[in-house]
């Protein structure tokens, strides 16, 4: 048992991953949570664990992802027998489905180039008669798509529950409703301060920055370059139907409790969290022209939420050099990628592990070549 303590600031699904697995490790961790006034990308997505796809620019994203959905069953297992909530796993693989011959064409090359690179990524490509097979009552619009053994679904909400719920359980204190605005490393000492805009303050060994869009003003000040911008996601729920989506697809799934969730788009419209009836209409159709039955189905809810993105689209993952013990990370899959975080990424920025093979690839510095474009459209 260390008697170290780790600060994590940040109470989504990043944060509390990374927290859950240093404090089943022994590590006294403070969670720090700004609370119902923030953009919080945790408990507003779709909930799907999915490799398929990942990673095409950067074959050590797609067998972090790849490993990642292979430790989830751990995950679940270990929450749902600490906490009894069930994150609803359910990683039967899933189906990616297209419109059109050339979306088709490129997606078979993409995963190929995948499972070329990085190996053990298994896909079928499939014609619209062996999908039916797997999802009935898929319309004609669908002219082919891809089946991905490791791709999956949970609920976010109740891995999110669940997380914290292991946090009390392994002694973690989450205290919620504080904005932290500053953090400060105290070379002499080694601790690092932090303080929120309501004046309280706390001392830590170690400090991990797990904020999403609230990440950057809090990196730099502890040498850390970690640019986030956002793209908006809008997301609707149907009634709850007898269950005829027996697999997710990229473009709906139906949840354990029978509502079909169907999403999701990616906007780039800044700070703004809103639903649109345009997209909330593009939606709709798309969804009614790849499950034709979903015409009758009436829709309760709709939502947006910010996805906290780099540049690039893949994570950083980073130890601050000019202030040991400050960590930064940032991801665009969260839920794909939590028992990742808590078995592999929460270990090493407790201290107790070193960081896993070839993960400079996820250092900012990428970022810094000012010749180099990007793209988080992948
Ligand atoms: C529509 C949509 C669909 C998605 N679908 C999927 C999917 O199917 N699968 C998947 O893997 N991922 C999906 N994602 C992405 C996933 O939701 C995110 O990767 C994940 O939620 C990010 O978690 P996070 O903890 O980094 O950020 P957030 O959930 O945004 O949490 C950040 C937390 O930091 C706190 N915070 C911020 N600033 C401060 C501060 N100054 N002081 C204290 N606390 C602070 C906030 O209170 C917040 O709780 C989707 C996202 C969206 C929007």
């Amino acid at each position: 048992m260390s008697n170290e303590r780790l600060t994590v600031v940040g109470g989504g699904l990043v944060g509390s991953a990374i927290a859950y697995g240093a404090a089943r490790r022994g590590i006294s961790v403070r969670v720090l949570d700004q609370g119902d006034t923030a953009f919080r990308a945790s408990r507003g997505n779709f909930g799907l664990i999915w490799v398929s796809s990942k990673g095409g620019g950067m074959m050590r994203y797609a067998r972090w992802t790849r490993d990642a959905a292979r430790l989830w069953p751990e995950l679940h297992e270990e929450l749902l027998a600490l906490t009894g909530v069930d994150t609803g796993l359910q990683q039967t693989g899933g189906f990616w489905l297209g419109f059109s011959e050339k979306e088709v064409q490129a997606r078979a090359e993409l995963l190929e180039k995948i499972d070329k690179g990085a190996g053990g990524i298994p896909y079928r490509m499939m014609e619209p008669a062996e999908l039916r097979q797997y999802l009935p009552g898929l319309g004609p619009a669908v002219v082919g798509g891809s089946f991905g053994a490791h791709d999956g679904q949970v609920n976010p909400l109740m891995l999110l529950r669940a997380l914290h719920a292991g946090l009390k359980k392994r002694g973690a204190e989450i205290i919620s409703g504080v904005d932290v605005v500053d953090v400060r490393h105290q070379a002499d000492s080694g601790q690092f301060s932090i303080l929120s805009r309501d004046g309280q303050r706390w001392s830590s060994d170690r400090l991990v920055l797990a904020a999403g869009l609230g990440i950057p003003a809090l990196a730099e000040k502890v040498g850390l370059y970690a640019p986030v911008i956002t793209t908006r996601g809008q997301v609707l729920i149907t009634e709850r139907l007898k269950p005829f989506l027996h697999y997710p697809t990229n473009k709906a799934r139906q949840t354990r409790e029978g509502s079909v969730q169907i999403g999701s788009t990616s906007e780039d419209v800044g700070f703004d969290d809103r639903t649109t009836t345009d997209k909330i209409e593009w939606l709709a159709h798309r969804a009614v022209a790849t499950f034709p039955a979903l015409k009758a189905a009436r829709l309760v809810r709709a939502w947006g939420a910010l996805r906290p993105l780099t540049l690039d689209g893949y994570p950083i993952y980073q130890r601050s050099e000019s202030c040991p013990g400050a960590f930064v990370a940032i991801c665009h899959s969260g839920v794909t990628l939590a028992a990742a975080h808590a078995f592999v990424i929460g270990p090493w920025m407790a201290g107790l592990t070193q960081p896993p093979p070839d993960f400079e690839v996820f250092r900012s510095d990428r970022f810094l070549d000012p010749n180099a474009s990007f793209s988080h459209d992948h």
